[in-house]
């Protein structure tokens, strides 16, 4: 075990504390509304993964008092299908968000399922008209993975204005609208992917370093400016050699935790932060449709 000296930055208290703020929300505007406010989870085949993300929502759903409306559908599930399904739940006035359960199967276009989606119904924030908005600074439902990590920040008053922030990792999902969301908060942002040359030099640079590349523990202490803010965004499931298997992030932990002068846990950093930002993303939708 490390004598770890940094703070850890607790994904999981933030995000119950979120669900609270949320459910009580919920509990005082739904009498006058009617109607509770409704997600609708859309999962194709039977990835283990998935359904236990799924569950996870669909549990958090739950306890704030969003009523989620699932859908499973076979892996062969044709892509006119699940357009015609989407097209329906644009139309529901009970459904305020529409969330796609990615990575899909290979025959199904990604891109287009997410065009079909209501832009003011997209939980997930992933819709390109949402990814447009967050470019010109405009408001709009914002991608939940680098949401959580924007809020993290802030409820534990971590300036980003005139910071180094390095961000690992250029996916769609990720890196890059988290790279917009730091820029917008003024941040001086770098983005390292994997065809990025010497990255020890450029992880070193970052007053914020996040990470998410999906390799697992490969942020060393040797790669962290001392005093950084590390978030790992990274969720890796290792077999060790004992044969056990654990979750761990992109960041080696307890080498890190040494040096930084924050950094996440996984489990129980950003995940738990991108549930919550898709339960806030739901409750926005609802009160924004039905308080015109
Ligand atoms: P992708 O595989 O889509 O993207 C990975 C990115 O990391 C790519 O841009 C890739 O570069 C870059 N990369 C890969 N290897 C290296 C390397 N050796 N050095 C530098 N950059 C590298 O992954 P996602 O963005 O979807 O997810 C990243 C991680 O975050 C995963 O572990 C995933 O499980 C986790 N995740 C966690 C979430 C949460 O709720 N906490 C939500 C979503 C994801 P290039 O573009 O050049 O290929």
């Amino acid at each position: 075990m490390s004598s770890s000296t940094s703070f850890v930055l607790n994904g999981k208290a933030l995000a119950q504390k979120i669900q609270c703020e949320l459910q009580e929300w919920v509990r005082k505007q739904q009498p006058s509304i009617g109607r509770p406010p409704g997600l609708a989870v859309l999962m194709i085949g039977d990835d283990p993964a998935s359904a236990v993300y799924v569950r996870n929502k669909e549990r958090a759903c739950a306890k704030v008092g969003i009523a989620s409306f699932g859908h499973h559908f076979p892996a062969n599930t044709s892509q006119k299908e699940l357009e015609t399904v989407i097209r329906q739940l644009n139309q529901d006035p009970r459904v305020d968000g529409i969330l796609i359960q990615l990575p899909l199967p290979v025959h199904l276009d990604t891109v287009q399922l997410l065009l079909a989606i209501n832009p003011d119904k997209d939980a997930d924030g992933l819709h390109p008209m949402n990814l447009g908005r967050l470019i010109r600074g405009e408001t709009g439902l914002r991608s939940c993975t680098p949401a959580g990590v924007m809020r993290l920040l802030e409820e534990h008053q971590i300036a980003v204005a005139g910071k180094q922030a390095v961000v690992v990792g250029r996916s769609i999902l990720v890196g890059k609208p988290l790279g917009l969301m730091l820029l917008e908060k003024n941040a001086t942002v770098t983005m390292a992917h994997s065809k990025t040359q010497d990255l020890r030099s450029v992880t070193r640079q970052g007053d914020i370093l996040i990470v998410a590349a999906g390799k697992p523990e490969f942020i060393n202490a040797d790669m962290v400016k001392p005093g950084a803010i590390v978030i790992d965004v990274g969720i890796n499931r290792v077999v060790r050699s004992d044969g056990t298997s654990q979750l761990v992030g992109d960041v080696d932990f307890n080498s890190v935790a040494d040096i930084a002068q924050c950094i996440t846990p996984v489990p129980g950093g950003i995940g738990p932060m991108t549930v919550a930002m898709l339960l806030s993303n739901t409750v926005l939708s609802y009160h924004q449709r039905e308080t015109p």
